[in-house]
């Protein structure tokens, strides 16, 4: 008989032994006081901390028109959506977000759909799966949940190196140009901060007529002209067949979108299950996901903002001599390299000075790279990046858990095994 509490439990014993295992922190955020926040330890005490770490790069989340929108359509439409659009009707509210997306990103059309990993998921394993020979060309950074749809889909998939549109051009010139093959690369990548050489990808894609999949998923709200994202901002509209976003980072709500073509829009609508078959995201979630892009189109005080919070952290960590990874975004990776060390220094920033930061370990990014996410917001005061200052400073100093002198560590050199080792994916040049 097959022992399956044995099994699970060797399991976890073994991410506990590779410093893997993923423990969580209880955290209650309060409306208005964001990014402070109150941690509530194993014991159950309450402790106010400064989150350091989160996604809400704008602190949309907590933004009037956001909340006022989200109360005012419970008020009136209730709270859960009933089912799925399918086979419980669409609410008005989905088709009017849908429509502003389309427009936001000059798309004949956009889908929204429960998260971003379920638009990457389902977009890309329905394209794989449907277009007979499907090939993939997947950056090796990828998100897992792109790597995911691409391997769930059954199709070929090639993985190149990170943001290399050289290695690009070779594994393209290399295949059948008459099989349908899809380029599945970010603009941003989330772990290293990394934007990606948008234009010479796009151009190499293009020159082999590959259909062109970008996740904006860390980029939309927060970068280019009212929040369109990187491959607006590089003028690429046109030239990007679909783009996918989030709807719970920049924007501060939750869900995920793909525009492109009206035709490739009604496609995934007609075919991909993780579209059909799901409940719908409720009334409150589109009317403050729709508040939240329409706020960022008309005002840009936040990025401007955000934008000068990054600048001042990013001089600190290089005044501090801490290991970054080069990047030019919101997101500010501390690499440490070492989970140990990582989750002491964790473990000190909280337990010390009420900063929350939580350990990156693998196999989120490679190992010898685990790493703190720093993430100012506009809402970080000077002080609270005096503070911070100061505890890094001291954790970094600290001999017990000194850090590394790593080298600059370019994005994704070891992403690229990860990528192929995790997703056992077929490599063809
Ligand atoms: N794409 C990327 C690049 C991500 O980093 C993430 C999650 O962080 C997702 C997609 C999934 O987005 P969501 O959190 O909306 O499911």
């Amino acid at each position: 008989m097959f022992d399956f509490t044995s099994f699970f439990a060797d399991r976890l014993d073994a991410l506990h032994r590779e410093h893997r295992y993923r423990r969580f922190r209880t955290l209650e955020r309060e409306p208005c006081a964001f990014p402070r926040a109150y941690w509530r330890s194993d014991s159950g005490q309450r402790h106010e901390v400064v989150v350091w770490c989160s996604n809400d790069y704008l602190g949309m989340s907590q933004h009037e028109v956001v909340r006022d929108a989200a109360r005012k359509a419970i008020d009136r439409f209730g709270n859960g959506a009933g089912g799925t659009r399918n086979i419980s009707g669409t609410h008005s509210l989905l088709v009017e977000l849908e429509r502003e997306l389309a427009d936001l990103h000059g798309r004949g059309g956009a889908l929204v759909f429960s998260s971003g990993y379920v638009a990457n998921d389902t977009t890309l394993a329905t394209l794989g799966r449907l277009l007979p020979g499907c090939v993939f060309f997947s950056d090796a950074g990828n998100h897992a949940s792109m790597i995911e749809g691409m391997r769930r889909s059954g199709a070929r998939c090639q993985v190149f190196a990170h943001n290399d549109a050289g290695a690009l051009d070779v594994a393209l010139a290399q295949t059948d140009p008459r099989l349908p093959r899809i380029v599945a690369i970010e603009s941003l990548y989330s772990m290293g901060g990394d934007i990606a050489p948008l234009q010479q990808l796009v151009a190499v894609a293009r020159a082999h007529s590959a259909l062109i999949f970008i996740d904006e998923t860390h980029a939309v709200g927060v970068h280019g002209p009212e929040g369109a994202g990187l491959v607006a901002a590089a003028g690429l509209s046109k030239e990007v067949d679909i783009v996918q976003g989030g709807l719970g980072k920049g924007y501060g709500v939750v869900g995920g979108f793909v525009t492109a073509s009206a035709t490739l829009i009604d496609f995934i609508r007609s075919h991909a299950p993780g579209f059909i078959f799901t409940t719908a995201l409720p009334p409150s979630i589109a009317a403050s996901a729709l508040a939240s892009v329409r706020h960022l189109r008309d005002s840009s005080i936040e990025r401007h903002q955000l934008l000068e919070r990054v600048d001042e952290v990013r001089d600190l960590l290089s005044h501090l001599q801490l290991t970054t990874v080069k990047g030019d975004s919101q997101i500010l990776p501390w690499i440490i390299g070492d989970p140990v060390r990582c989750e002491r220094i964790a473990e000190q920033l909280l337990l010390q000075y009420g900063i929350y930061l939580q350990p990156i370990n693998s196999p989120t990014v490679p190992q010898g790279t685990e790493r703190l996410r720093i993430t100012p917001t506009p809402l970080h005061t000077r002080g609270m990046i005096e503070r911070l200052a100061g505890a890094l400073a001291h954790c970094a100093a600290a001999p017990s858990i000194r850090t590394q002198a790593l080298p600059l560590i370019e994005p994704g050199t070891l992403a690229r095994e990860k990528h192929i080792r995790r997703h056992n994916v077929t490599e063809l040049g």
